[in-house]
C-alpha cells in the first residue's frame, strides 16, 4: 500500500500479524476436532492457550492503540465512505472491546464458564435444573459486569452482549421484529397441526453408506461454487466451518447412515458459510478482476454472525429445500447415492424435506418451527439478565413458553431448559443472531429473485453462479465495512422486516401439506 500514510501502513502490519496468529490457532483448534489422537489432548490445551495469550497481547498493545488514534487524526484517512476508514472506525471499535474488560473480570469469566459447562453436562444428564442454577447465577453476575463495562451508558445492558456478536443491534429493535414473527409462525404452525396432512418422509430414513453421502455433498458443494482448491471437508462430531485464512476455509461435518440429508443440509449449511469466507477480499480474484487484500484488516473479515447465518441457511433452506434445487440434483443423487432414490421425483424429495412438526429439542427443528426456539431462549435470556426473570423461575417460564408457542408439554429439563450448552458457555446475546440470518436469509432471497426473475430455471440447470455472484457483490465483498443493518438496506433497499420469511414459509409448506392460502 505504497499511497498510505506510514501509521496507517504499520497499522495494518500489525493488524495481519495478529491475523497471523489467530489463524494458527484455528489450524490446531481445526486439527484438534478433525485429526489429532486423543493422547495429544494435553499438550494441544498448552498450545491452543499459549497462541490464544499471544493473539491477545498483540491485539491490546499499547503500540497498536497509538497507531489507531494516530489514524483517527488523520482526515485523509477518516474522511469519506473508504475501506481505509471502516477499517480505522472497526478497529477502534474492536480494541477499546479488548480492552475495556478487566483482566480480573475476564479471568473471573473464563473460571465461572468452566465450571459452569462441567456442571451443565452432569445437570442435563441428571435433568436436575437446581445442581445447574448456582453456576448460572454466577455466569449471569459475571455477564451483567462484562455488559457494564462494554455498554455506552444507552439502552439496557444485553445490549452491549448482542453487539459483541451483531454490531449495532439493540434489544429493542430485535422485539420489533421478533414480536410479530413469534405470533405469524405460532399461527402458522397450529394451522398445519390442525388442517393439514403431512407429507411422507420416509425416503430420508432409507439407509445410505456415509462414503455415498459423503461423495454426493461434496459434488453439490463444488457445483454451487465452493472451491476445494482453496478449501477442505472433513469429519467432526460439531460440524463447523473456518475461515482459516487467505485460500484456506475448512469446513467439517458428519454422517449417519439413517439419516442422508443430515449430511447433505449439514454440508450445504457450512457451505453457505464457506463461500463468505471465500468471498471476503482476500487478494484472490472472484471473476471481478483483482481486489485488494484486506487480509487481517476488517474490510476482510465477516461483519457480523447474523449475516454469516444468513448465508448458511440461504443455501440450506431456500435453495437446498427447493424444487428447482431437486430438478437439478435428484439425477445427480440417483448416480451418487443408489438405488434409494429410485422411486423419487424432484416433488416427492421436495416434500419429504419441508416440514413443521413441534419438538422439543432446538438442533432437531425443522425450518417451520427452529425461530419459535430461538425466540423463547432470546425473551428468556434478556429478562434474566436484567433481573426481571430470576433462575428459580426458569423452568417454569420455559415450559410456559413452549406450550404457549409451539403447544407442546416439556416432559423434564433435560429436554427442556438445560439442553443447549450456550448459557454455561457465557454465550448470552449469541441465540437472536439465528433467527436474524433466517430474516436476512429471506430477504435476500426474495431480492434476488426479483432482480433475477429465471433463478429458479438457472438453479434446475445447475448454474448457481448467478445466485452466487449477486452475494459476491452484495455482502461478501464488504466485509466489515458496513454494519449488518447497513448492508442490510444496501442490498435490498429496506430495512429488516418479518414479512419475507413469513410469506416463504407460507409458500413452501402450504403446498405441502394441502393447506389453501
Ligand atoms: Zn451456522
Amino acid at each position: 500500500m505504497p499511497d498510505h500514510p506510514a501509521h496507517y501502513v504499520k497499522l495494518a502490519e500489525k493488524a495481519r500479524e495478529a491475523a497471523n496468529m489467530h489463524s494458527v490457532s484455528a489450524v490446531l483448534a481445526w486439527d484438534q476436532e478433525t485429526y489429532m489422537p486423543a493422547g495429544g489432548a494435553d499438550a494441544r490445551a498448552g498450545q491452543l492457550s499459549l497462541v490464544a495469550r499471544l493473539h491477545h497481547e498483540m491485539c491490546t498493545a499499547k503500540e497498536l492503540g497509538e497507531l489507531i488514534t494516530a489514524c483517527e487524526a488523520d482526515d485523509r484517512l477518516t474522511e469519506g465512505d473508504t475501506c481505509e476508514s471502516a477499517n480505522i472506525r472497526e478497529m477502534r471499535r474492536d480494541y477499546d472491546k479488548k480492552t475495556k474488560l478487566p483482566a480480573k473480570l475476564v479471568s473471573e469469566l473464563t473460571e465461572a464458564t468452566s465450571r459452569a459447562q462441567h456442571a451443565w453436562k452432569s445437570a442435563r444428564a441428571d435433568s436436575n435444573f437446581a445442581a445447574f442454577r448456582p453456576f448460572l447465577d454466577k455466569v449471569l453476575e459475571l455477564s451483567r459486569e462484562k455488559a457494564r463495562c462494554l455498554s455506552d451508558g444507552s439502552g439496557e445492558l444485553y445490549d452491549a452482549l448482542i453487539d459483541v456478536y451483531e454490531p449495532g443491534v439493540k434489544a429493542s429493535e430485535i422485539e420489533e421484529v421478533f414480536t410479530p414473527l413469534r405470533k405469524q409462525i405460532s399461527d402458522l404452525v397450529r394451522t398445519i397441526a390442525d388442517n393439514g396432512k403431512p407429507p411422507s418422509t420416509e425416503i430420508l430414513e432409507r439407509p445410505v453408506a456415509p462414503a455415498k453421502q459423503e461423495a454426493f455433498g461434496k459434488f453439490v458443494a463444488e457445483s454451487c461454487g465452493f472451491s476445494f482448491e482453496r478449501g477442505r471437508l472433513d469429519i467432526t462430531t460439531h460440524p463447523f466451518c473456518e475461515g482459516v485464512g487467505p485460500g484456506d476455509t475448512r469446513m467439517t461435518t458428519r454422517y449417519r447412515e439413517a439419516s442422508w440429508t443430515d449430511s447433505l443440509y449439514g454440508i450445504m449449511h457450512e457451505m453457505g458459510h464457506g463461500l463468505y469466507e471465500q468471498g471476503l477480499p482476500l487478494g484472490e480474484s472472484h471473476g471481478q478482476g483483482h481486489v485488494e487484500s484486506q487480509f487481517g484488516l476488517p474490510c476482510g473479515e465477516a461483519v457480523s454472525l447474523g449475516i454469516h447465518e444468513s448465508q448458511s441457511r440461504l443455501w440450506e433452506n431456500a435453495v437446498g429445500r427447493s424444487q428447482a434445487f431437486w430438478t437439478w440434483a435428484l439425477p445427480h443423487a440417483q448416480k451418487h447415492l443408489g438405488q434409494v432414490m429410485g422411486d423419487q421425483t424432484p416433488e416427492s424429495i421436495t416434500r419429504a424435506v419441508n416440514t413443521a412438526d413441534p419438538s422439543l429439542i432446538r438442533v432437531e427443528a425443522d425450518e417451520g418451527t427452529y425461530n419459535l426456539h430461538i425466540m423463547i431462549r432470546f425473551e428468556l435470556e434478556r429478562a434474566l439478565l436484567s433481573g426481571d426473570l430470576s433462575t428459580a423461575d426458569l423452568p417454569d417460564a420455559w415450559n410456559t413458553a413452549y406450550k404457549e408457542s409451539l403447544g407442546l408439554d416439556v416432559p423434564n429439563d433435560r429436554e427442556g431448559c438445560l439442553q443447549d450448552v450456550h448459557w454455561s458457555f457465557g454465550l448470552i446475546g449469541y441465540f437472536p443472531t439465528y433467527t436474524l440470518g433466517n430474516l436476512y436469509a429471506a430477504q435476500f432471497w426474495e431480492k434476488v429473485r426479483e432482480e433475477n426473475p429465471d433463478l429458479d430455471d438457472q438453479i434446475a440447470k445447475g448454474n448457481f453462479a448467478p445466485l452466487l455472484s449477486w452475494f459476491r457483490s452484495r455482502i461478501h465483498i464488504h466485509g466489515r465495512r458496513y454494519t449488518p443493518s447497513q448492508l442490510c438496506e444496501r442490498a435490498t433497499g429496506k430495512p429488516l422486516s418479518a414479512e419475507p420469511l413469513v410469506r416463504q414459509l407460507k409458500q413452501k409448506l402450504y403446498p405441502v401439506y394441502g393447506i389453501k392460502q
